[in-house]
């Protein structure tokens, strides 16, 4: 392989919602001359169209709308976590959400009025937008920043960490068989959550049908946990109760008609097991369980105006639902059948992700998270992403400012003094060994022939596992220790069978990396859901061994770190009631 060495100031791994913006606060400093920040952003498709944002969405979910306060929406999170969040983390987005939408806004992005000049919106806390172009208004406003470099198609496959201290990346081009090492002063990971862990709805060739996009295969999660950073919540699945085949969201339907979950008698069970993201999930398993499915959203009967507005709604956001309507009955004749998702692990909307403080510091020093990679702050949705990206560059920006100073890092979470500051750094360049072996192992995957298995063969085998063992849609969600037991078995082998994979080219070796990245992700998800002896997220984290709540003891963060192979669990204390600020303190 080719291999290009860069050096930059800021690193972000990741040009989704959350890497977009990071780049256009950090890049807001600059001003055109030759000392400005150097910024880089290296994402493995293209900035354009990547990530969640690519098919465009149709809602920002997360604002404060005209009555509320940031507080309302803290508690809001909290109650349908359960407790189980950072109310810090939670204040922090939420006193942000108003003020990146009017940037959004300002950038080109459509949000629909009423007549009097005020946001429409949708319940209490979302907002309409004409969202089909909302990545494409991020990417040309980076393209338009100074002093910032994207390089699309470039698959980030490990971090640069020496003693727990982060100087850059690893990664190599799709397209252009170059190798990249990448040295920086301080990196955001925005690589957003972990889809594919499970088998998903549609198998076969339908199998990228999924709500949570394909390609987001856990990358960020899997390179900080192999290099010991702490973990948070990974037991807090996410499910997504969508339209059935299609997988469309279903919050248009529930909250733009207010159409309420029935089952196949026509009554309405949604009163019955309660009206939280994994309550509703629970209660369609619920209803069929016991009979009474297919389970529907209702929607027959509504007027011509409503029916159209969702016909239009599922065109910004899921064109496939607005084609299913029409080549079969429209909504207003005929009910919207609906299903669980496999699991996904997403801190966008639930909790897990990186341990990190309020500044987004992670437990690697110089190493920031941002959106569905950082843990501890579900509901977090768009602009949750932006400002989370917003918040982790400015800390990042400061961190740099204070390393070119060397200077003792001001809030930074380590005491170390100027002097060993200096020696830190003198160690901290990315060595020659580290790249020769990173090539190496690609190279090894491009020439080996006759591996017995197939990637796709292996990641089939890694999603049955799960999906049978590790409380998938097969098994109704729920697990036993048992289960989960066998479930580790089952993906430490095939973990140990990943390395004789062959590839016929650099998207074949890349598909390498995202199972073993998914079985990384699939270890620290089964060690946390044993670790968490209660249920209380039905769904979410349906313990069989443990059906109740267990306030006593788990009213705690589960939290995880990679120390010499073996996942540690640990267990933290909730932060104080209306805590604002955090800071590590290990
Ligand atoms: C289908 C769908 C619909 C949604 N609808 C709404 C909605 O209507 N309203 C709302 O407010 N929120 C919605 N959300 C949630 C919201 O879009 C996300 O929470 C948010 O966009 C996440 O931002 P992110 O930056 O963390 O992740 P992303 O925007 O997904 O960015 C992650 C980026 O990292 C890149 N990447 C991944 N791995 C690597 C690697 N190894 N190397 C380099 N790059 C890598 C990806 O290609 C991607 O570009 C929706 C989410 C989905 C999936």
């Amino acid at each position: 392989m080719n291999i290009e060495k860069i050096k930059t100031d800021l690193l972000i791994i990741g040009g989704g919602t959350a890497g977009c913006y990071a780049a256009i606060t950090a890049a807001a400093r600059n001003s055109g001359k030759s000392q400005d920040l150097k910024i880089l952003i290296v994402e493995k498709a293209n900035i354009k169209r990547s990530g969640c944002l690519a098919a465009g969405v149709n809602a920002l979910n997360a604002y404060i709308t005209e009555g509320r306060t940031p507080k309302d929406y803290v508690e809001y999170a909290k109650k349908d976590a359960d407790g189980i969040v950072r109310e810090d983390l939670l204040y922090s987005i939420s006193e942000k959400f108003n003020e990146v939408t009017a940037h959004l806004e300002k950038l080109g992005l459509v949000i629909l009025k009423d007549k009097d000049g005020k946001y429409v919106t949708r319940g209490n806390r979302n907002i309409k937008i004409n969202g089909e172009n909302i990545k494409p208004i991020l990417a040309a406003a980076v393209a338009k920043l100074p002093f910032v470099q994207v390089l699309n198609h470039v698959n980030v496959i490990d971090f640069s960490v020496h003693d727990n201290r982060i100087d850059g990346a690893f990664g190599f081009g799709i397209e252009n068989g170059t190798f990249y090492a990448i040295e920086a002063k301080a990196v955001i990971i925005a690589t957003g959550g972990a889809a594919g862990l499970y088998r998903p709805n549609n198998p076969g060739f339908s199998r990228h049908k999924m709500w949570y996009p394909p390609f987001n295969t856990g990358a960020g999660y899997a390179m900080g946990i192999r290099h010991g950073a702490e973990m948070t919540t990974f037991e807090m699945r996410f499910i997504a109760l969508r339209c059935k085949d299609t997988i469309a969201p279903t919050g248009t339907l529930a909250q733009g008609v207010g159409a309420k979950q029935v089952n196949s008698l026509g009554e309405v069970y949604e009163t019955k097991y309660g009206i939280s993201t994994s309550e509703r999930v629970y209660g369609t398993v619920a209803e069929n369980l016991a009979g009474r499915g297919p389970c529907y959203l209702r929607t027959k009967g509504i007027s011509a105006v409503q029916e159209e507005s969702l016909l239009k709604a599922y065109l910004n956001m899921a064109p496939s639902q607005t084609i299913r309507w029409l080549e079969n009955e429209t909504p207003s004749k005929a009910n919207v059948e609906i299903e669980g998702t496999e699991p996904y692990i997403v801190g966008g909307h639930t909790a897990s992700g990186y341990w990190v403080d309020t500044k987004r510091a992670t437990t690697i020093e110089g190493l920031y998270a941002a959106g569905d990679v950082a843990g501890g702050c579900p509901q977090k949705y768009v602009t949750g992403a932006l400002a989370e990206g917003e918040i982790a560059a400015k800390s990042a920006v400061e961190y740099i400012n204070a390393v070119d100073c060397r200077t003792p890092l001001q809030g930074a979470r380590n005491d170390v003094d100027a002097n060993s500051r200096e020696d830190v750094d003198a160690k901290a360049t990315i060595k020659e060994a580290e790249i020769a072996r990173h090539v190496a192992e690609i190279e090894t995957y491009l020439s080996q022939k006759n591996s017995l298995y197939t990637t796709e063969q292996l990641e089939e085998a890694m999603q049955i596992a799960m999906d049978e063992y590790a409380g998938g849609i097969k098994a109704g969600y729920g697990y036993s220790e048992k289960h989960l037991n066998i479930a580790k078995e089952k993906i430490d082998e095939i973990e140990s069978l990943t390395d004789k994979l062959s590839a016929a080219d650099l998207q074949e070796v890349m598909y390498i990396y995202e199972l073993k990245e998914r079985l990384t992700v699939c270890k620290s998800v089964i060690a946390h859901l044993k670790a968490r002896h209660e249920t209380r997220w039905h769904s979410f984290a349906e313990n069989l061994d443990y059906p109740e709540k267990d306030n006593a003891n788990f009213r705690k963060y589960v939290n995880s770190r990679l120390e010499n192979g073996e996942i540690k669990i640990i267990l933290r204390d909730l932060t104080a009631e209306g805590q604002k600020n955090y800071e590590h303190q290990h």
